[in-house]
């Protein structure tokens, strides 16, 4: 019985000793040393914590299979992982970590920044690996153990630590085997950092299958020319990407003159794909099967998915499609109500063994989107409300149309406009001030108020505070701020305006 992923780590180094499981620009590993370095870091860390299980422990990421590699590290000691980006700001990631209280902090970078008691990746597989101390810890394990947590925005100010259990994975990568048959054959192009969990599909699904993972440099996706040689070269067949990826390509018109017969799987998720960029990819690999997948972290990587078998004209709204097996989806609507009515927009609600525990250390914000199902009253049913806005289309597939709240999409990322707004508050010289959303020009738009003009102080007050891909766009700075008859900030007012084109 699969109970814990590391059996899909010791199943295919016993079936795939010498295959690479893993590999980045410089260095690549098989199977058995995969499997060998994690257990030396394993037994590293249970020594460190005294046997101390359940505990997070945060790895310092860079895009290298050394990351891929202490994570699993952990997860032989028995505690879980917490990808964090070291370039975040100093303010942010102190917010993270006071959430946390991390029993350990783990140095995985190539060149390490040498944060204050970081333990390096390079000592700890030096360890000689304690076969017994190991077996003691898995025979403690229960399936319901938390295996990561990925932070994600938060609208108060404070990100989110979303808990994920193995479970949860276990039940992904069965979900995405069903749908997908990868095999030892397969090699994931690696887009997604690794703190956010559209790479959780790459590590999990490969590391089932006896796959390969190639970790792609960001630089890659800098020069896309480049890209396409490396996807060529490694015999990468099978993309999980974010949308904004692969709009990379399709905004640079990579394939132009090229061709990857050797793609089969393109799959995209994150935000809506636009068909325009769905189009150049299929018209330049049309051998490759596309799939757009659906789902936020909090239901561990996607619920739904839609294998694009039709084509679709600019204007299109591609369908999320069907759930996976073993997801249950639902709408709602503003009253609590299930909805069965094809074309009727409600909240999507997700139910199923796929469920995050919740936010780390944060009963309160788990409580709110975290839900008892009122239909099942006779026993704790537990499911996600979403906040996405959906419909059920004629040929029973699910369409996204919109978000309830301010959280938005902004190159890839996902951003609470809340979170801003907080960062800005904070700031001393600021009288009052708010972010409003571009749609169309996919600009976050921050309206001010201050005895002077003062943009540049702006930016430099929250480059301490949040990173670079939350930071407003575009500035305006006013007199006064408009307000409601509620005396609050009239949002509705700037945003007509913006959508009006007067600012
Ligand atoms: P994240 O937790 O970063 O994966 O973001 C999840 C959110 O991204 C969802 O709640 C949706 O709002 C949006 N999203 C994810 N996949 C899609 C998709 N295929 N189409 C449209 N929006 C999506």
């Amino acid at each position: 019985m699969i109970y814990n992923v590391l059996q899909f780590l010791e199943n295919s180094a016993r079936s795939f000793p010498d295959k690479t499981a893993l590999a980045d620009e410089g260095q690549s590993m098989t199977y058995g040393e995969y499997l060998d370095t994690a257990k030396r870091i394993g037994s590293a860390i249970i020594k460190k914590l005294s046997g101390r299980r359940n505990s997070p422990v945060v790895v310092l990421i860079d895009r290298n299979i050394k990351s891929i590699c202490t994570f699993m590290g952990v997860v032989f000691s028995g505690n879980f992982y917490v990808p964090v980006d070291p370039s975040m700001p100093e303010e942010r990631k102190n917010r993270m970590f006071s959430t946390l209280e991390p029993a350990l902090v783990i140095d995985a970078r190539d060149r390490e920044g040498g944060r204050e008691g970081a333990l390096l990746f390079e000592e700890l597989k030096d360890t000689e690996p304690d076969s017994g101390v190991l077996l003691h810890v898995r025979r403690q394990a229960v399936d319901t153990d938390p295996l990561y947590a990925i932070f994600t925005s938060g609208s108060t100010g404070i990100p989110k630590g979303v808990l994920i259990s193995h479970r949860s994975v276990i039940d992904m990568t069965g979900a995405f085997e069903e749908a997908f048959h990868f095999s030892e054959t397969s090699v994931f192009g690696n887009q997604a950092p690794f703190d956010f969990d559209v790479s959780v599909k790459d590590i999990y699904n490969a590391m089932k299958a006896g796959a390969t993972v190639e970790v792609l440099r960001p630089k890659l996706f800098r020069m896309p020319g480049l890209l396409v040689n490396h996807l060529r070269e490694r015999k990468i067949n099978t993309l999980i990407w974010a949308v904004s990826a692969l709009r990379i390509v399709s905004d640079f018109k990579t394939f132009d003159g090229v061709d990857l017969p050797q793609l089969s799987y393109v799959m995209f998720s994150g935000e809506v794909m636009p068909v325009k960029a769905l189009n150049y990819w299929m018209a330049h690999i049309p051998e490759a099967t596309y799939v757009n997948l659906y789902g936020p972290t909090e239901i561990t990587c996607n619920c739904s998915y839609y294998v694009i078998q039709k084509s679709f004209e600019p204007g299109d709204i591609l369908p999320v499609g069907r759930p996976f097996v073993n997801s249950r989806i639902f709408l709602r609507d503003e009253r609590g109500q299930k909805i069965n009515r094809t074309g009727q927009v409600g909240e999507i609600c997700i139910s199923g063994s796929c469920l995050a525990l919740g936010y780390w250390n944060d009963r309160e914000r788990t409580d709110e989107v975290f839900l008892e199902d009122p239909d099942l009253p006779a026993y704790p049913c537990r499911f996600y409300a979403s906040g996405d806005m959906g419909y059920y289309d004629d040929n029973h597939d699910l369409v996204f149309t919109s978000r309830i709240d301010d959280q938005i999409k902004h190159m890839g990322h996902r951003i609470e406009l809340g979170e801003v707004e907080a960062a800005l508050n904070s700031i001393s010289f600021l009288t009052v001030s708010c972010c409003v959303y571009d749609h169309k020009k996919e600009k976050i738009v921050c309206f001010y108020q201050a005895e002077e003009e003062c943009r540049r102080k702006i930016v430099m007050e929250l480059s301490r505070k949040i990173p670079k891909y939350m930071w407003p766009n575009k500035y305006v700075f006013l007199e006064t701020m408009p307000l409601n008859r509620n005396g609050k900030i009239d949002r509705a007012s700037l945003k007509k305006d913006l959508q009006e084109g007067k600012i």
